[in-house]
């Protein structure tokens, strides 16, 4: 795997010579109090041969959790690289890497639940930020609430319990010492909706997925393939200063109609770009289409 990397990660430079790449035999950073190193590591190790090191003593929760203790202050790309230079400045690496993960309406189908995950990478050798997002529609993020454990039947299904942990609080009300987050044992899962539901103002216990990476294998799967995305985005080099981190910076609307050639508002072109230059490519759409199908044209059927 090691030489695979390796002859991946050799690149033609702008003179068309073999250079290495400058990540290689280099570390990174990784801010995570959550075990995040074993989903991104291995893409940073086979594509770049980049070590993945994650500072002793970081606390990522200080920029807000999910369970909402702690609430977060920022949009998630702002906490992302907050978090990565948290990192940065515990290990001193001018190298550094994080990711937010947020859950919500998707952002094409808002009626499905999605789990937009984004990583974040800082060069500031280079002075350089690059970024790459995921969006995945397989979530497990499921939550209810109960009197008792036999009427968390389907709910835990749903769940996928007892992979996928969960956590359980009284409903109603927000008390520290009654949040208990990691909960695998069906045992404790049945003492602790009695003990919330006891301590509820209504009666009830808020039962919900923990969605925390180490607790989550969904969510992990999701972060092994985004760290292969962004790993793979800093394998590639700018063509004009050799900069990594080559990829698609934006979107161009307008394909033009097969018909009337007027400007439809389908994908035309995918821009690439560099983080360091104002270096940028045209390039066709990725599935090759031209023309758009003029019932898709707001001229020919309007
Ligand atoms: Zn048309
Ligand atoms: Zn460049």
């Amino acid at each position: 795997m090691q030489q695979a990397g390796s002859a991946r990660s050799e690149k033609r430079n702008a003179a068309g010579s073999r250079t290495t790449h400058p990540y290689v035999g280099r570390s990174v950073s990784l801010a995570t109090k959550h075990g995040k190193e074993e989903q991104i590591a291995p893409a940073f190790s086979q594509r770049l041969q980049m070590r993945v090191e994650v500072p002793v003593g970081i606390d990522t929760d200080v920029l807000g959790t999910f369970t909402g203790e702690i609430s977060r202050t920022g949009s998630p790309t702002e906490t992302a690289y907050a978090k990565a230079r948290l990192g940065m400045q515990l290990s001193g690496s001018p190298l550094g890497l994080a990711n937010e993960g947020s859950f919500g309406p998707h952002p094409a189908l808002p009626l499905l639940l999605a789990d937009t995950e984004l990583m974040v990478f800082i060069d500031d050798e280079r002075g350089i930020q690059v970024q790459e997002m995921l969006v995945s529609e397989d979530v497990v993020a499921a939550q209810c609430t109960a009197r008792t454990f036999a009427a968390v039947e389907t709910f835990l299904a749903r769940a996928r319990f007892p992979s996928h942990a969960l956590i359980v609080r009284p409903e109603g009300v927000l008390q520290p010492d009654l949040l208990f987050k990691a909960v695998i044992d069906p045992q404790r899962l049945q003492e602790l909706i009695t003990l919330c539901a006891a301590a509820s103002p209504v009666g009830l216990a808020h039962i919900e997925s923990d969605l925390r990476a180490h607790m989550n294998p969904t969510r992990r799967r999701v972060l092994s393939q985004l760290a292969e995305q962004l790993a793979q985005r800093l394998a590639c080099l700018c063509p004009h200063c050799a900069t990594p981190g080559w990829g698609v910076v934006d979107h161009e609307l307008g394909l033009p109609c097969g018909w009337c050639g007027q400007p439809t508002e389908l994908l035309r072109a995918v821009i690439f770009g560099c983080p360091a230059c104002s270096y940028r490519e045209h390039h066709g759409r990725p599935d090759g289409l031209q023309h758009a199908d003029a019932g898709q044209c707001p001229f020919c059927n309007p």
